[in-house]
């Protein structure tokens, strides 16, 4: 048994500048590619001890990828550094007087602070849905929700109830972003190729994929044109789009929607929005929207050693009154700047400004099924959106491993249609579920 008194962050002394990066995202650890070992000492503090690619994390959830093809260690992405320091723990506050961050076992000082902690799930306020739902952010909730699926499956194939098979077979998915529209493509295909074959006892055509957003169109950042395409593609494979709906309440068994509307399902996926992950310290004016108000050098608003960088960051200009999406692409390309610039001080030379490189956009459906929005209002639909989201995906999954793991799956998955991941390894016990609890029990019970 630990104690924490025990503990401490244990970082050593150095006479070089201390970057302290709160993070271990796209971001963080792009920034620390850029900041040279023999200049630098690097402190990074993550409350993850990995590295994930989460436009893959879907494919975890419906049990298309092993959790691991799709992350890396943080300690093994720069194990060839000697003054790069990693502590697997969360960053409480931020205090600019004394330059130091805060965590559950200590203080650590910094000569430059960089904020790259992303976003969270936005529940808008509401504990109850945030309490029930589940959530898509790592690799814990992709495995839950895998858990969760496969589980509820099971329990339908055993149902003597009609009413609850029927809740159990339908999965609700709030949010037609992105994240809303790959897991809901993929549920489909799953519930055409898979399921049958695995329970032949249950009449999946009676398995119900809703996909609901608030707003008038699927994937709304991207253009109506690959909108109009995405909607088209999950209507052939079966979803059923719910538009202008907004959901009020969730208790665990029922979605009420703000029009009174109810859908019985044992499964809701929050996927409708997200919120900066902000850090206590800072004083409130350096955050707008649930971001960190930036200059074009990354700086927070009224400091010189605190930057903000990803997703959190909200950089504003000309051409991007609103700030930068937040996508892997603004993340990686500030991580990179800001690592060069702060090579630049060293050396007495003068910043670059950022000027984000837009690459476009991407999101598959399902096989041979994708849209692409390209630089110049270009947009790709098909087959040849697919491939080209393949390739993408390929390229920028971290480390050599993760990327043969992740192609030999889908060449299998192209050839046999199958899913090899469909093992309930943590049992998922939603609160409160008693059921789930025994049927938990009983697999350790010995
Ligand atoms: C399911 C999903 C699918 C996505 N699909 C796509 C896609 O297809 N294309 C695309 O471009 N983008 C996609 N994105 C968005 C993309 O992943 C983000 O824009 C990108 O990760 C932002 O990088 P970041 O470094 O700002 O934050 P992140 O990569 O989110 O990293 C944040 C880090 O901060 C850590 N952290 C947070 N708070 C604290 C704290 N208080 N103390 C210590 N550590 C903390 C977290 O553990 C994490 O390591 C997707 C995101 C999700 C969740």
């Amino acid at each position: 048994m630990l104690h924490l008194e025990q503990l401490s962050l244990n970082i050593p002394e150095t006479t070089k500048p201390r970057v302290v990066i709160i993070g271990g995202g796209f971001g963080a650890v792009n920034l620390t590619k850029y900041l040279p070992d023999d200049q630098f000492q690097v402190v990074m503090l993550s409350k993850q001890h990995y590295y994930g690619f989460w436009p893959l994390l879907y494919q975890v959830a419906t049990a298309g990828l092993e959790p691991e093809s799709i992350a890396e260690p943080i300690r093994k992405l720069f194990d060839d550094r000697n003054d790069f320091h990693f502590r697997f723990v969360r960053v409480t506050s931020i205090n600019p007087a004394t330059k130091t961050v805060t965590t559950l076992i200590g203080d650590v000082s910094y000569d430059y602070l960089v904020i790259a902690t992303g976003t969270k799930s936005n529940y808008f306020g509401n504990e109850q849905i945030k309490h029930n739902s589940f959530g898509l952010k790592n690799l814990t909730d992709a495995v839950n929700l895998r858990s969760q699926l496969l589980q509820s499956f099971e329990q339908a194939n055993i149902s003597k109830d009609p009413e609850l098979r029927q809740s159990l077979l339908n999965i609700v998915i709030a949010g037609a972003g992105p994240t809303g529209v790959e897991l809901a493509g993929s549920l489909a295909e799953m519930r055409q190729h898979v399921l049958p074959r695995d329970y032949p006892g249950l009449d999946f055509r009676l398995m119900n994929i809703y996909l609901v957003d608030g707003l008038d169109r699927v994937l709304p950042p991207m253009s109506p044109e690959s909108s109009k395409n995405t909607h088209q593609y999950l209507e052939k494979l079966g979803v059923n789009i719910k538009l202008n709906k907004l959901v009020s309440s969730y208790d665990g068994e029922t979605v009420t929607f703000k029009d009174g509307e109810q859908i019985k399902t044992q499964t809701l996926v929050w996927a409708a929005g997200v919120a900066g992950a902000t850090v206590e310290g800072l004083p409130a004016e350096t955050i707008e929207r649930g971001r960190y108000l930036v200059n074009q050098f990354n700086q927070v608003l009224g400091f010189e050693d605190i930057f903000a960088i990803g997703d959190i960051a909200l950089m504003k200009n000309e051409k991007w009154p609103k700030g930068h999406p937040q996508v892997a692409q603004p993340a990686l390309q500030q991580g990179r700047l800001l690592g060069k610039n702060l090579v630049r001080r060293m050396r007495g030379q003068t910043w670059e400004p950022f000027d984000y490189f837009d690459k476009g956009s991407l999101a598959i459906v399902g096989r041979a099924r994708a849209v692409a929005d390209l630089p110049g209002n270009k947009s790709l639909k098909g087959f040849i959106a697919w491939i080209a989201w393949l390739f993408v995906h390929i390229y920028y999954l971290i480390g050599f491993r993760s990327k043969l793991i992740v192609m030999t799956n889908w060449l299998y998955r192209l050839f046999t249609y199958q899913r090899g991941t469909r093992i309930i390894i943590q049992p998922y016990v939603q609160p409160g579920d008693k059921v789930g609890e025994e049927f938990a029990r009983q697999q350790t019970v010995d």
